[in-house]
């Protein structure tokens, strides 16, 4: 058995933190490979040493002093080597790193070495080998990932080490400089490390109990999901869930290797799975809620624009010139419906308005703005009669007036769109009628 570990931030955030850690990967043999981020916060208002190296280097960048954050940086660093009673001193990489600032290497050079550092406290704390990531992860010159490179280079490197630390987060180009991906990103690493050494599983532990059913800020105490498909977590997370950085799941996906969301604060429980397919019962019909606001809707109607070939095609070109993206296009006989985020949206809107005159002639073309998006997620609903019927009557019940539905052939998730202000009556009602009536 092998399993690639990545911690996140507020896992790593103090030597206590890292203790917890010490634990996790000390109780099971198979966590050979562990990839650790950047230390976080240890508490709310502190700030995550990435932040804070991004704050140094735009001082060193503009020609200002900054030997006072890179000095509050590094203590944040002797506090855990302290506290973890390790003989390390860090004093030969800060003043290559002071160096390298003062050379202007870059704002992804200084970023990541929040993670590197703590890659080699975390070696020198667990007795692994450190594996620097710039060695083994790798981007063309376009700065796009190079799959390929990457992958034969970790699987060679660490066929030799038996237990090692890579550092999240980052990589190098072509020329040797280093390259970070976007915020989050030691997820992808630690995908990236599953991938390669063909682990058997990728656990990912972080502060939340696993990927819940719905937004704690919307409901109560959430229950957490056991076990989700890779489709149905690109379903929830594109509407806005998260708990892992998106691309993460894109190298373990097509090597079937499942991820398991855990809590490095409550070690016990058993966490979200996150799987290709299952045969395992999700424990209620739906798997997960989630939505976005902020969303316009656009009525085109035109008399017998049924029968008209193309007619569609000609509106969404419009979109599609003006650079818009659109998110649903329910339609009736004689309309048709486009969604699309406001924000993006209201700039171009009389653009789009005129161009769709030209374009189809329509009878009439309507802007409503204050829209919600909500999707209900779940592989159960296929087998299931009278998903949908419950969730319009809970919606009914909850005085919600539904204005949208959408639900696609795959089965694998309807989508809703109701008023912004009705957003979370909405997510209460759905999350009321199949977790906590438990149908
Ligand atoms: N430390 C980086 C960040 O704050 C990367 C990560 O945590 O995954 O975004």
């Amino acid at each position: 058995m092998k399993k690639v570990v990545k911690f996140g931030g507020s896992s790593l955030a103090n030597a206590q933190q890292f203790m917890k850690v010490g634990d996790i990967i000390r109780k099971d043999d198979a966590r050979r490979y562990v990839v650790p981020s950047a230390p976080g916060k240890r508490y709310a208002e502190d700030v995550k040493v990435t932040d804070m190296l991004y704050q140094c280097y735009a001082k060193a960048e503009a020609g200002e002093a900054f030997d006072e954050l890179l000095n509050r940086i590094k203590s944040r660093y002797e506090e855990i080597i302290g506290g973890l009673g390790l003989e390390l001193s860090l004093d030969g990489e800060f003043a290559k790193i002071r160096e390298m600032f003062e050379n202007k290497a870059g704002t992804d050079y200084a970023a990541s070495r929040g993670e590197y550092l703590n890659g080699i406290v975390m070696a020198a704390y667990l007795g692994f080998e450190f594996v620097d990531a710039a060695d083994v992860i790798f981007f063309d010159k376009n700065g796009a990932l190079d799959e390929e490179k990457t992958n034969r280079a970790i699987g060679k490197r660490l066929k030799s080490a038996e237990y090692a630390v890579i550092p999240g987060f980052y990589g190098s180009m072509p020329d040797g400089k280093i390259k970070t991906f976007s915020r989050g990103g030691s997820d992808i690493t630690g995908s990236l490390v599953a991938k390669a050494i063909q682990a058997d599983l990728y656990e990912n532990w972080t502060d939340v109990p696993g990927f819940l059913i719905a937004d704690p800020r919307i409901i109560n105490n959430p229950e957490v999901i056991e076990s989700i498909t890779y489709k149905e977590l690109r379903e929830l997370a594109y509407m806005g869930a998260t708990v892992l950085h998106e691309d993460a799941i894109f190298p373990v996906r097509k090597e079937g290797i499942p991820i398991n969301i855990r809590d490095t604060n409550d070690p016990d429980q058993a966490g979200t799975m996150i799987v290709e397919s299952t045969c395992r019962r999700p424990k209620y019909t739906i798997t997960g809620i989630a939505g976005k606001k902020g969303f316009v809707s656009m009525n085109i109607d035109k008399a017998m624009m049924n029968s008209e070939i193309g007619f569609g095609r000609k509106v969404l070109g419009v979109f599609e010139e003006n650079g818009l993206s659109f998110e649903h296009m329910p339609s009736g006989i004689d309309t048709m419906t486009v969604f699309v985020h406001a924000d993006e949206f209201e700039p171009k809107e009389q653009q789009v308005i005129a161009g769709i005159h030209r374009a189809v002639h329509p009878d009439s073309v309507d802007l409503e703005s204050d829209l919600a998006l909500i999707a209900v997620v779940g592989r159960g609903m296929k087998s299931t009669r009278g998903t949908a019927g419950r969730i319009f009557s809970a919606l009914a019940h909850a005085r919600v007036n539904v204005k949208m539905i959408d639900q696609g052939s795959s089965e694998l998730n309807i989508i809703i769109g109701v008023s912004n202000s009705e957003f979370e009556r909405a997510i209460q009602a759905i999350y009321d009628i199949f977790v906590t009536a438990r149908l």
